[in-house]
Parts: structure tokens; C-alpha cells; sequence
């Protein structure tokens, strides 16, 4: 889970890694009550769950009261890399001399903690690390192993620093290095690590990306107001829609809607259709013997994705009963009408109910199977999964 630049700064400031004292505000006009508290210059950060704010336009400097309003009104009403802007942050503008890279993460590679360190902050990392991976200073931490404050040191000598910055960044680094630990994250990241004009050192940039395993043991963070969040920002629509209905679902940016029989073919059905050169549109999970309603629900869910070309569908039934299956989708059938080609196959468990269930509604109503394409043991799951791939490619 991902935290906003504001959420990261709190745990900063109780962490003792300098940052600035802002504002979160929702509208231009609380955003110029907000510079005139602080004091011009400010600036105004967007608050979305990405980084590249600065390069989309994201964070501007205001010197007064009509640039504020103009500049807020103008973020506000960006979309960034997917995320509508929809809260800013505003701060006293800083004037910057010099900015660094501080990060801690996981080297999952290696099992180990990693603190990362780079003379040129402000830029994306990932660059870096793929255009200049010399320019990149990587301290790696054995899992329990401790930070001292020679490491500190150690990392602001090699970023090329001495001096008072070297005295003010090498505690910066350990205590990076503790707040990782302590919250349990995945990511604890300054880009930048700022230099101002009077030698001071702050954070000017905070990204905090959390272990959603571990919140158990982080009440501090929903009694901050952080509630759960999708990995990669907020839940879109249809994952809430999905979560009220108990079933477990993510959007992904394919158009093959993926109905599985089970979380388990669900995670194969998806290398399935990447293997056969498709693109899923969702993960599904039905959730252990779903209801026939909870079938029709998830129908409905990829029937109404505008992305969706193509349904793709399996039941191996075991405890999952293949004439629920069938009860299900005749269900969503009726109730709802199917708009887009299916391809299902269904074997196993109850495979004879489900198939007389299937028989039986159509010879009542052969309009409603129109687009629906049957399959059962005879035929291999890799060809149905072709079969999906090449419906897709056909609608597009
Ligand atoms: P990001 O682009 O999403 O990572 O957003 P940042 O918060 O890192 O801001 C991007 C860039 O804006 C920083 O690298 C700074 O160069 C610049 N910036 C951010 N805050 C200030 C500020 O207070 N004053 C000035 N002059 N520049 C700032
Ligand atoms: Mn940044």
C-alpha cells in the first residue's frame, strides 16, 4: 500500500528526518488560505500515489495570493498518469542548492535490506539505475542486522559529501534506514534530499510504500485516517464494486475478462493467455464454492467492463459443484443478458447436472447461448485459451 507525499512526511517528522510544515487542502481557494498562513513563495505539490509529479506538472511555486488560486485550480484539474489530482499539499517554497536520492527497499534477489544512495536526486531512480548504475551507491543489510552511525557516515562519503552535510544527511540515512524497519515497509524513499540556500537539509519528497501483511501490526497507521488501498493507487470502480460483493478482484489492462474456477486456475488461466500472446483484463478469485449469485456477480462485473472483448472461463469443479456453475451463468443469462463472445469449459465435479442445467435453459431460450461458445473435458484448456486470444484479437 501506498502512502501520499503528506503521510510519508508525518512519519518523517516523528522519525526526526527533517521535513517541511504543509497544508493538505482539496480546493484553490483553501489553497491561497493556506499560502497566506505559510508565507509566499509556496509551493504546490499534486497528491496522487505515482511518482513524476514534476515533469506532469504536478508541482508548481506560487509568489502570491492570484498565482495560488490560478496554479491550484490548474493542478487540480490533472490527470496523472491515470490518477485525477484531488488533494495538494502546500509548502513553504524551498530555495534548493543541491539535491541527493535516499532510499531503503528489499534486494528480494539477495534476502536482504538495501540502503541506496545517489548524488543526483530529483531524477527518476529507475533511470539511473538503468543509464548510470556507477552513479548508484547500494549498502546492503543482512535481515536483523543493525544500522550504526558509521553507515550513516559511510553512505555520505561515497554520495561525495562532507562537512555539515555529511553531519546532517549521515543521521538522515540511519534514521531512513530505522523508519523502514519499524513500519514494516517496502519502499522508504527521499527524491530529493534537498540542500536550501542556508545549508539546512530536508526532505522535500516522501514516498512510503507499505507491507499491506504486516498493517496488523500498525494500528498507528489507520489511526491516521490510512485506510487500505490498491498496490498501485486507489481501487478503480469496478474493484469496489467487487469488494462489496466479497469477491476478490483486480483491474488489469488487458481486454480477455478472465472468469475463473478458483484463484488457483485463475493465476494459470492469466500465464495461459500471456503464453498464447493475450492480455487479461482482470484477476478473479470465485472465492471457494460460490453461490449460483456470486457466479452471476462476477458475470456481470466482466460483462459490464467497457475493456472486455472477450470472456474466458473454466470450472474444474470440485468443491466448486459444476451445476452451481451452470445455475450461475444460466442465472446471469436471464437477469442480465450476455453482450460479449464466451468461451467456457467446465469439467468435473457435478459435470452432468451442469451440463443438463446448461441443455435445459437453452432449448428454453437457445437466444440467450447466442454468444456463448461450450466446452467440456474433451477439449485441452490450452485450446480454449487460444480459442479467447484469437476472439480478442478478431474484436479489436
Ligand atoms: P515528483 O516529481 O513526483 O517526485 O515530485 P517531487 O516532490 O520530488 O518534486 C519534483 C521536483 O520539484 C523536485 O525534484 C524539486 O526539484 C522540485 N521542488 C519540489 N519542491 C520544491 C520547492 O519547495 N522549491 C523548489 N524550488 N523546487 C521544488
Ligand atoms: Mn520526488
Amino acid at each position: 500500500m501506498r502512502l501520499y507525499e503528506h503521510e510519508g512526511k508525518v512519519f518523517f517528522g516523528k522519525h526526526k528526518i527533517p521535513v517541511s510544515q504543509g497544508k493538505v487542502v482539496t480546493t484553490a481557494d483553501d489553497a491561497a488560505k493556506a499560502a497566506s498562513e505559510i508565507g509566499f513563495p509556496v509551493v504546490i505539490k499534486a497528491q496522487i500515489l505515482t511518482g513524476g509529479r514534476g515533469k506532469a506538472g504536478g508541482v508548481k511555486i506560487a509568489k502570491n495570493e492570484a498565482e495560488v488560486k490560478s496554479l491550484a485550480a490548474q493542478i487540480l484539474a490533472l490527470t496523472i498518469k491515470g490518477y485525477p489530482v484531488q488533494k495538494l499539499l502546500i509548502e513553504p517554497a524551498l530555495e534548493i542548492e543541491k539535491e541527493i536520492y535516499l532510499g531503503v527497499t528489499i534486494d528480494r534477489a539477495n534476502y536482504k535490506l538495501v540502503l541506496i544512495g545517489c548524488a543526483e536526486g530529483g531524477v527518476e531512480i529507475e533511470e539511473t539505475a538503468k543509464n548510470a548504475p556507477g552513479k548508484i551507491v547500494k549498502m546492503p543489510f543482512e535481515i536483523d542486522e543493525p544500522i550504526y552511525s558509521y553507515h550513516g557516515i559511510e553512505m555520505a562519503k561515497r554520495l561525495g559529501l562532507s562537512g555539515n552535510d555529511l553531519k546532517e544527511v549521515a543521521p538522515i540515512a540511519v534514521r531512513l534506514f530505522n523508519l523502514f524497519k519499524k513500519l514494516d515497509a517496502k519502499v522508504v524513499e527521499i527524491n530529493p534530499l534537498v540542500r536550501t540556500k542556508d545549508g539546512k537539509w530536508l526532505a522535500a519528497d516522501a514516498r512510503i510504500a507499505l507491507d499491506d501483511d504486516a498493517l496488523f501490526r500498525h494500528p498507528e497507521v489507520a489511526e491516521m485516517g490510512i485506510s487500505v488501498r490498491h498496490e498501485e493507487g486507489e481501487l478503480t470502480a469496478r474493484e469496489k464494486t467487487a469488494r462489496e460483493w466479497g469477491i476478490p478482484y483486480v483491474d488489469l489492462d488487458g481486454d480477455i475478462g478472465m472468469f475463473p474456477g478458483g484463484a488457483g486456475f485463475g493465476i494459470l488461466g492469466n500465464d495461459f493467455i500471456h503464453y498464447y500472446g493475450g492480455k487479461p483484463a482482470n484477476f478473479m478469485d470465485s472465492g471457494g464454492g460460490p453461490s449460483p449469485e456470486r457466479i452471476a456477480k462476477m458475470l456481470v462485473l466482466l460483462d459490464e467492463n467497457p475493456n472486455v472483448k472477450v470472456i474466458f472461463g473454466a470450472r474444474f469443479g470440485g468443491i466448486s459443484r459444476c451445476d452451481d456453475f451452470a445455475k450461475g451463468v444460466v442465472q446471469f443469462l436471464r437477469e442480465h443478458g450476455l453482450s460479449k463472445p464466451m468461451v467456457v469449459r467446465m469439467t468435473g465435479n457435478k459435470w452432468e447436472e451442469g451440463v443438463k442445467i446448461f441443455g435445459q435453459a437453452k432449448s428454453e431460450s437457445p437466444d440467450l447461448f447466442k454468444k456463448i461458445e461450450f466446452h467440456g473435458i474433451e477439449t485441452p484448456i490450452e485450446d480454449i485459451s487460444q480459442r479467447a486470444v484469437a476472439l480478442a484479437k478478431m474484436a479489436s
